[in-house]
């Protein structure tokens, strides 16, 4: 059946190798290539098994191939795929009615990534106060630290300046201010400034919640200079803290929201929801993308809102997380010459390495890897976990048993000083 694709592309065989050799050297994968996944297990191409606690970075919230999500999947693949925006579809109306119902906004416009929603999300700030304000009020408020994607407007939002080095001319009137800095961001928000946007959390940052009281504030500055609020929920939304957005937690309402990863559950969707005044902003021509709620992401993203967003699934969320912190502080106690306090938000949870560990949270995630324990890191010094919201106690367990054993052999082969 498949001898034609054989023959007419390629037959040799595919390894790690393969990929120093034909992809461009974005990333530095691990060693083992999966292969195969279900829920939280995954086998590489020596059929060696692995227990995910990545999600793909936040992403699989549902685990791998979940049963329920494959089946709305194929049934749309058998129905209709794509349309082009000349059309709307009824997967589409049907996202947009769900996400408006489910939280403060009444519009929703959909992409494919976390940076082509905030790509949207500051396009769309910039275009409102124009319009209102005037072309003046241009400045962006945004938090070092932070991460919103690599297009060249969003990796200039975001605050790491290694990720914009060797891409200048930056786009200009970009401000970044140190997060949960109150005072800085009262100096900073000033009658110029079109939006602020922030992560809730910082995922890529370092796992860091925001402060109580910070995004409270960043609000009343909001509000009194009339910039928009945005909050980058692509790694802190749907379900992943407990809360199908993380603001809901917090008790503070954006004026924009963006969302991606586990809103596909893998299959790559990415939504900008805003209020009705705002959206009007934009008209037909303003704004678009080819792929954008194609009845296939769409269909994805209805079902897994369907499954995540019921109160039921976040408490359980909310149990798994009590769970894991509860492991991972017994750990720190255990080894505090290694790690620091958990830290982080329903099953987004950074754990920072500390003394002769610093800088070495790659190597106690390669060596969980080793034992059968996928991990992530955020920065050299934060071990991430991010497993499937599907996360049973059992496999809590069995993460923190591996994870132990992995930290035993860091410490046995640690360099002596
Ligand atoms: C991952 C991430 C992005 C970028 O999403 P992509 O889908 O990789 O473009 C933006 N913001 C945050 C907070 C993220 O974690």
């Amino acid at each position: 059946m498949n001898a034609k694709l054989d023959t007419g592309v390629t037959t040799r065989p595919v390894t790690r190798e393969t990929f120093d050799e034909v992809l461009v050297p974005t990333y530095a994968p691990a060693a083992m290539v999966p292969v195969r996944a279900s829920g939280l297990d995954l086998w590489d191409q020596n059929g060696k098994h692995y227990l995910d606690f990545t999600s793909g970075i936040a992403v699989t919230s549902l685990g791998h191939c979940n049963p329920v999500i494959v089946d709305a999947l194929t049934r749309q693949a058998n129905t209709v795929w794509h349309l082009g925006n000349g059309y709307t579809n009824e997967p589409v109306l049907r996202l947009g009615l769900a996400l408006t119902e489910a939280t403060f906004a009444d519009r929703a416009f959909f992409c494919n990534s976390g940076a082509e929603a905030n790509e949207g999300a500051l396009k769309l700030a910039r275009k409102y106060a124009h319009a209102k304000f005037g072309p003046h009020k241009s400045r962006i408020v945004s938090c070092l630290s932070s991460f919103h994607g690599r297009t060249l407007f969003t990796v200039s939002v975001g605050g790491q300046s290694k990720y914009t080095e060797g891409f200048e001319p930056l786009p200009p009137d970009i401000h970044h201010i140190p997060y949960n800095d109150i005072e800085a961001a009262r100096a900073a928000i000033g009658d110029d400034v079109c939006a602020v946007i922030v992560e809730p959390i910082q995922g890529e940052g370092g796992v860091i919640p925001g402060d109580p009281g910070y995004l409270q504030a960043l609000r009343e500055f909001c509000d009194n200079t009339g910039a928009l609020l945005i909050f980058d929920e692509v790694q802190s939304g749907v379900g992943r803290t407990g809360s199908l957005y993380h603001y809901m937690d917090k008790g503070v309402t954006p004026d924009i929201l963006t969302s991606a990863k586990a809103l596909g559950n893998g299959y790559p969707i990415g939504a900008m929801i805003t209020t009705d005044e705002i959206a009007h902003a934009f008209a037909p021509g303003s704004h678009g993308t080819t792929y954008g709620g194609n009845p296939l992401a769409a269909t994805v993203a209805l079902n897994v809102l369907a499954m995540i967003n019921q109160p039921a699934f976040l408490a359980r969320v909310k149990e798994a997380s009590a769970k894991l912190f509860a492991k991972l502080t017994k750990l720190s106690a255990d080894y505090p010459q290694v790690f620091g306090q958990a830290r982080g938000a329903g099953l987004l949870v950074g754990l920072p390495v500390t003394g002769e560990f610093k800088g070495r949270a790659k190597d106690i995630t390669k060596a969980a890897e080793a034992l059968g324990l996928m991990l992530l890191i955020a920065g050299p010094d934060v071990m991430r976990f991010a497993p499937a919201l599907v996360v049973s106690d059992a496999q809590i367990d069995e993460a923190d048993r591996i994870l132990r054993a992995a930290v035993e052999s860091e410490l046995n082969t640690a360099p002596s000083k």
